[in-house]
């Protein structure tokens, strides 16, 4: 399946489908330089080999602290010590993080270099596309990044059969956030075909709701590609979701998964058929700390405007959310999970 971007220039091409490794072309470069997440390249070695034997390999380990100054200012001085011109091409192999890290890279190398994305979990259906890249500032996520399409994205879904359960249920985070951004029935189906954490581990029919929702998150940033308006909906159960996963070092799809929690309540929505079936899917509770926490890292989300917290709510309105208000969703989110 070929999903395409339809912005005036600049195009690219999502491959996506099982053995579309075998489309990655990298013909055109005078140098590949490929920043590999090492479990991946442990688990994948030889389908991997068809790009690690044109390249020049950084391995680097997925997550957090791989998106930090420190790792950023390691691995761009290395590669500009080994060699690299603007005919270079960087092609990110992994997850979310890598995907991240390797983006800016390529961002800010010279200026600015073409870079390919290799997705490798379920979450980068989500994180591959759009042209974000960035890194964290040591007080919040994402701070610190530019917008860089990819010249190319090529996910391979026979990467995901070797993710561990906690990473399809952190994808499976932003699937559910693509289906409540597209309609009710959308949810009833997808809880229909996901009821639990069984059904999860097997991965049956996820090719259908990843590209369903690349499409739609596709369809959004190429209307709103700098987040000018439309495209802050994505940011739908991220505001309170960052803080948790800042907090708790949980997997960003499922710190989404609470962020949804507390977006149901600000909407004013029933949030006990949400909730149970977080559960059933298997989401761990977070014993939450003080509000006060969650707050302050809240009043640096980058849709804040004039001191005030906007929030994505399920209707897809943007609302500035007062303090008490956020108090009052929270201590029902810390009474409903105590
Ligand atoms: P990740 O890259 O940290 O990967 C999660 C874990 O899965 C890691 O331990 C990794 O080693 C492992 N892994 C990766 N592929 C694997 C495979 N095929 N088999 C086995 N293990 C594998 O995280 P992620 O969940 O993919 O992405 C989360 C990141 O994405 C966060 O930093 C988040 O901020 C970012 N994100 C960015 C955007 C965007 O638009 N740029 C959107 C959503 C999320
Ligand atoms: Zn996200």
């Amino acid at each position: 399946m070929e999903l395409s971007t339809h912005y005036a220039s600049d195009n690219y091409k999502v491959n996506v489908e099982h053995g579309a490794l075998k489309k990655l072309d990298t013909s055109s470069y005078d140098k590949v330089i490929a920043i590999i997440d090492d479990q991946v390249l442990a688990l994948h070695r030889e389908r991997l080999e068809c790009i690690t034997s044109l390249s020049t390999v950084y391995q680097v380990t997925a997550g957090e602290k791989l998106k930090t100054l420190t790792e950023y200012s390691k691995t761009i001085n290395e590669i500009i010590e080994n060699g690299v011109t603007r005919k270079s091409v960087i092609v990110a192999i992994g997850g979310g993080s890598v995907g991240d890290f390797a983006g800016f890279i390529a961002a800010t190398i010279l200026r600015g270099i073409d870079f390919i994305q290799v997705p490798t979990t379920i979450l980068a259906h989500d994180s591959a596309i759009g042209g974000k890249v960035g890194i964290n500032a040591e007080s919040g996520k994402n701070l610190i990044g530019a917008f860089k399409r990819p010249k190319a994205v090529v996910y391979d879904l026979d990467f995901l059969t070797t993710l561990p359960d906690a990473e399809k249920l952190s994808g499976f985070g932003e699937i559910i956030k693509h289906a409540l951004l597209d309609s009710p029935e959308t949810v009833q189906l997808l809880q229909q075909d996901f009821a639990d954490k069984s059904k999860l581990a097997d991965l049956d029919s996820i090719d259908y709701w990843l590209i369903k929702g690349m499409a739609q998150k596709l369809k959004v940033v190429e209307a709103d590609e700098h987040e000018a308006g439309l495209r802050k909906v994505l940011n739908l159960g991220h505001t309170f979701g960052h803080a948790v996963e800042f907090t708790h070092h949980i997997p960003h799809g499922q710190a989404v998964m609470h962020g949804l929690l507390l977006t149901a309540l600000l909407s004013d929505m029933d949030i006990r058929p949400l909730k149970d079936w977080f559960r059933r899917l298997g989401l761990t509770p977070v014993r939450y700390l003080p509000f006060e926490n969650y707050y302050q890292l809240m009043l640096k989300d980058k849709k804040n405007q004039d001191g005030t917290i906007q929030f994505v709510l399920m209707d897809q309105r943007i609302q500035a959310i007062s303090k008490e208000r956020l108090l009052h969703a929270f201590n029902q989110l810390g009474a409903y999970d105590a």
